[in-house]
């Protein structure tokens, strides 16, 4: 009876436990979903406006800020129409999307008009032309656009670039964005990149062994895009475009930056340890880059343990449901929406899943992304964690079911009391190597263009072209936290083997 007795006073000290943690998760939940909702200042429109910002001189950070061509062309428009623009940065090939969708009202990132695109979105009348040219290593050959089918070429997925390439010449290599394109060519793995040419200038600019060729491949026009239809804000954006044209605004504004269009200049050191320490500099201190690393620290923080709390909530229920079917033959129609929800989230890609829920699922409505982000990988999670602790319920002893029935318990109680401890004790490793692999998942982010850890370094790769030290930064601090999540797991272990003794 003692035992009994010990197992019932753990079980409610867990029950506490458990609802001490699904009220936080609560909690949590509530404050991301009101964080989430824009707080639009009394009556100014507000228009959402996605960018991929790591094309200098149209966008690009400068600080934790966008700045650049277009968006002194949004705040000009804005000053003088009386509206709002909120800049989302995004990866460049979701911006089309997302504006379909109406994730966002207009996609202005230096974006070329084509007939492709004009099938899916409207264009506002051009603001600025641009070419695509090739960058290559100083003293390459002067490839001409056939030559380079017989070289590894690079470009921007998604880019008007990486259509030309593809539709005329050969089939290129991609990247998320030009400037990690640049990286790679540094690094020797391309020999050419296909770009626009303001931002190959700026990127050659900071790369002293590159330089542009001289013949472009295609003369291009940029122009804002919104949903097909939304006439009144067209019209608005013509009209203020047309304005701007007309009194040498719009090309004060180009004509101002592509004079600076160049990165901040860098002392290059001999020794290889003053190369590193100026990289360091460079990559982390400089323009306080390692902020892009803390802020992002948090965010993957934040999506990881708010993902976790859900996991574990809705995979218990999931583990109960699925092993009360299994043992008892009840709840036969839950159980069969149980496996149905198992079988698609562990069949399909993450990734995808994510995308299904931020521009389908959510697509309608304005949240944060963060909110999106912990649903998505809650829900993903939740499959796993089910899996785990229905096999720990499984793994208990069928005595010990019997024994607590005997004994006069029902089922539920003999499940929580008896069975469900012992489970959970049993599982405890392989729950924490689930919340692992959950933190480092969540550095797929950055598809949703949620700054998180990881896209934190490709920011500051993306500005500096060095690909080593913002990696390795980014590695190391996973690293730590995994390191740390294991300590604290393993000491749980051994706590919960203390209280059996
Ligand atoms: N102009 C190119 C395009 O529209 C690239 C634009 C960008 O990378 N922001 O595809």
């Amino acid at each position: 009876m003692s035992a009994i007795s010990n197992i019932t006073s753990a079980l409610s000290s867990l029950r506490c436990h458990l609802y001490r943690f699904v009220c936080t998760a609560a909690v949590v939940l509530t404050a991301l979903l009101t964080c989430g909702c824009e707080k639009n200042d009394a009556q100014v429109p507000t228009y959402v406006v996605a960018m991929e910002a790591t094309f200098p001189p149209y966008e690009f950070y400068r600080g934790n800020e966008i700045v650049g061509i277009d968006v002194d062309i949004l705040n000009e428009i804005g000053r003088r129409k009386g509206v709002k623009f909120k800049l989302e940065d995004m990866a460049f090939d979701s911006i089309i999307t997302a504006v379909q969708t109406g994730k966002v009202d207009l996609v202005v990132s230096g974006l070329t008009v084509t007939e492709d695109r004009k099938r899916m979105v409207d264009f506002t009348r051009p603001y600025s032309g641009a070419r695509q040219v090739i960058i290559v290593p100083k003293g390459a050959p002067e490839y001409k656009p056939e030559d380079l089918r017989k070289i590894r070429v690079g470009v921007q997925h998604g880019s008007s670039g990486d259509a030309y390439v593809t539709e005329n010449i050969c089939e290129p290599e991609r990247f998320t964005n030009g400037a990690l394109a640049v990286s790679a060519m540094n690094a020797g793995k391309l020999d050419a990149v296909v770009l626009d040419n303001a931002p190959a200038e700026n990127h050659v600019a900071g790369s002293p062994n590159l330089t542009i060729l001289p013949n472009a491949l295609a003369e291009e026009e940029y122009a804002m895009a919104l949903r097909k239809g939304n006439t009144q804000l067209l019209n608005m954006l013509n009209a203020a475009l047309m304005e701007l044209e007309a009194d040498g605004t719009l090309k004060a504004i180009i004509d101002r930056h592509m004079r600076d269009n160049k990165p901040e200049e860098t002392a290059v050191a001999d020794s290889m340890m003053g190369r590193l320490v100026d990289d360091f500099k460079t990559d982390f201190i400089k323009n306080n880059r390692w902020k892009y690393l803390i802020d992002g620290f948090i965010v993957t923080i934040e999506i990881a343990a708010a993902a976790a709390i859900m996991g574990i909530a809705l995979g218990f229920l999931i583990a109960v449901v699925r092993s009360t079917a299994d043992l008892t033959g009840r709840l036969r129609v839950l159980d069969w929406f149980c496996r149905l929800y198992l079988t698609v989230v562990r069949g399909t890609p993450i990734v995808v899943q994510l995308l299904i829920i931020y521009f389908v699922i959510f697509g309608a409505f304005d949240i944060s992304k963060v909110l999106v982000a912990i649903v998505a990988f809650g829900l993903n999670s939740a499959a796993y964690v089910a899996e785990i602790i229905r096999s720990g319920i499984m793994s208990v002893d069928r005595g010990q079911m019997e024994a607590g029935r005997s004994l006069g318990l029902s089922y539920g109680c003999t499940m929580r009391s008896v069975i469900l401890p012992q489970a959970f004790k049993n599982v405890l490793p392989a729950l924490g190597n689930e919340f692992i692999v959950l933190l480092k998942e969540t550095s797929i982010c950055g598809y949703i263009a949620l700054q998180d850890l990881t896209k934190g370094g490709d920011i500051i790769r993306s500005q500096t072209y060095d690909a080593f030290l913002p990696l390795f930064a980014v590695a190391l601090i996973y690293l730590s936290l995994v390191m740390l999540l294991s300590h604290l797991l393993k000491k749980l272990e051994l706590r919960l083997k203390k209280n059996e003794r």
